[in-house]
């Protein structure tokens, strides 16, 4: 643009034309001209200017090897300079005067407001990333562990931290759910429940971000030991309670400034949202495989796991049990009692099942007033001992003990066991049936094994 400004060394008149700052100097630095704007970026008079060495000017001294480079190539060349506030472009062009003179002209153009924008921009696209990168983990996996460890893995590696872990609340315990980067020790401190107090702290101190940075580290010796140097725990937030934390952590010194802060908030925010969706999801779950009125298994979930069952046993060749339990005349007491009792029966005798059997034990509620038991690892002569006992507890029990009628009821079972009742799951059912029937058919209030002489 300069070319074709016909200059002369004391007028600045031609510069006017532009409406950008202008500065014209020549090949030694020497301010040759300027138009007013460029004075009033420098927030000084003409004259204070006028004929100096571009080097003594503070604002643009700095700016020097910039000049020296253009001057050295001979082309445009475009860099950046802070003049208070405000960052400019500046095109420092090399041109020939009217009268023969090398000259540089400096072309001051304003962009801190794209810089604002451009920042804007870089945080909102790392913010999509994460965003983006924190929900792959939930939409890729349906186990949940693999979930967690999952997203543990993602978050590092968007927060460039090296040590992290999951933990979430569970009533009054707290359970490790994934880690990273975590050494043996200090997984079983965790493990151990060692750091259970200093979490239970930070928990309760319920602020948006716990930061541990170096010099308070004496005052943590388990993570001192780590050679952990700054500590981030961030809460994860569920329905508005806190339901875990996110610790990152870092053996090099980290500088915990506004944009660390940030990044950390938005990943406790995805975090705690993934938590959500992953609550809802194990509990919808838990819900699709149980039966409403006793909270036991349904059928669907006993089906699924006997067949399961039936494979381990087959693979293994070991034995396995199925008890089928049917109360008594259960169509009197709700004709008597009406169907609410009925159900408050239901209730109770479920929880007596499940009270008397084993935790690897399947319970479920087969039908109506009907009540399956898969008993693993398990011999007729001891799955009858437990389905006895039952029997027997149900006997016992007052039913209705909150009303002024108390109820007493009995039930009847029958018993099949693998593989010699039965090598698939509808036989095993078929079986197990015929020996409750023969149990109703000689006076019910009795448990039978299945036995092919008798079938
Ligand atoms: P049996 O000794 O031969 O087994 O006689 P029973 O009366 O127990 O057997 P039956 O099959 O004739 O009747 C079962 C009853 O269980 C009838 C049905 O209304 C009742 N029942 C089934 N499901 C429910 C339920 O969810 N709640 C209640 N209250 N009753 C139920
Ligand atoms: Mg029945
Ligand atoms: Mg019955």
């Amino acid at each position: 643009m300069a070319e074709n400004i016909p200059l002369k060394k004391s007028d600045s008149f031609l510069c006017n034309f532009v409406m950008e700052p202008l500065l014209v100097i020549d090949r030694a630095g020497k301010v040759i001209a300027f138009n007013k704007a460029f004075t009033e970026i420098l927030g000084v008079e003409e004259s204070s200017i006028k004929g100096r060495d571009f080097r003594e000017i503070d604002a643009l001294s700095s700016f020097w090897p910039s000049v020296q480079h253009c001057l050295n190539t001979c082309e445009d060349i475009k860099d950046r300079l802070r003049i208070g506030e405000i960052e400019y472009e500046v095109t420092i062009h090399p041109a020939t005067s009217i009268d023969g003179q090398e000259i540089l002209s400096l072309l001051f153009y304003d962009v801190s407001h794209y810089l604002t924008v451009e920042k804007e921009l870089v945080k909102r696209n790392r913010e999509l990333m994460v965003i983006n990168t924190l929900s792959g983990a939930f939409i890729s996996s349906y186990d949940i562990d693999r979930v967690f460890n999952d997203l543990l893995d993602k978050v590092l590696m968007i927060t460039d931290f090296s040590v992290g872990w999951i933990m979430l609340t569970d009533n009054s315990s707290l359970i490790l759910k994934s880690h990273a980067g975590v050494s043996l020790n200090l997984l079983k401190q965790l493990n151990e429940g060692k750091l259970d107090e200093f979490v239970w702290s930070i928990l309760d101190a319920a602020e948006p971000l716990y930061i541990i940075e170096k010099d308070q580290m004496k005052n943590f010796h388990h993570l001192k030991k780590e050679g952990v140097v700054f500590l981030g725990a961030i809460p994860l937030k569920v329905s508005n309670s806190i339901s875990g934390m996110l610790f990152l952590a870092s053996r090099s010194e980290r500088v915990f400034d506004f944009d660390l802060a940030s990044m950390m908030a938005l990943v406790g925010n995805q975090i705690s949202l993934i938590v959500e969706k992953i609550r809802l999801f194990e509990e919808t779950r838990r819900l699709s495989i149980t039966d409403d009125l006793t909270g036991l298994y349904n059928v669907r979930f006993f089906y699924r796991s006997l067949e399961s069952e039936l494979a381990r046993a087959r693979r293994y060749q070991d034995a396995f049990c199925l008890v089928i339990f049917d109360i008594d005349d259960f169509k009197v007491i709700n004709d008597t009692y009406g169907h609410q009792v009925g159900d408050e029966v239901l209730r109770e005798v479920a929880e007596i099942i499940l009270h008397s059997a084993r935790k690897t034990d399947i319970v479920a509620r087969y039908g109506g007033e009907e009540f399956v038991i898969i008993l693993p690892r398990t011999s007729k002569t001891e799955a009858l001992l437990l389905a006895d006992r039952i029997r027997e507890r149900v006997e016992e029990n007052v039913f209705n003990k909150n009303n002024t009628v108390k109820i007493h009821i009995t039930v009847s079972g029958g018993i099949s066991g693998f593989p010699e009742d039965g090598k698939t799951a509808k036989d095993l059912l078929y079986t197990a049936d015929m020996a409750l029937y023969r149990a109703k058919g000689s006076g019910k209030k009795k448990v039978v094994c299945h036995s092919s002489e008798t079938s």
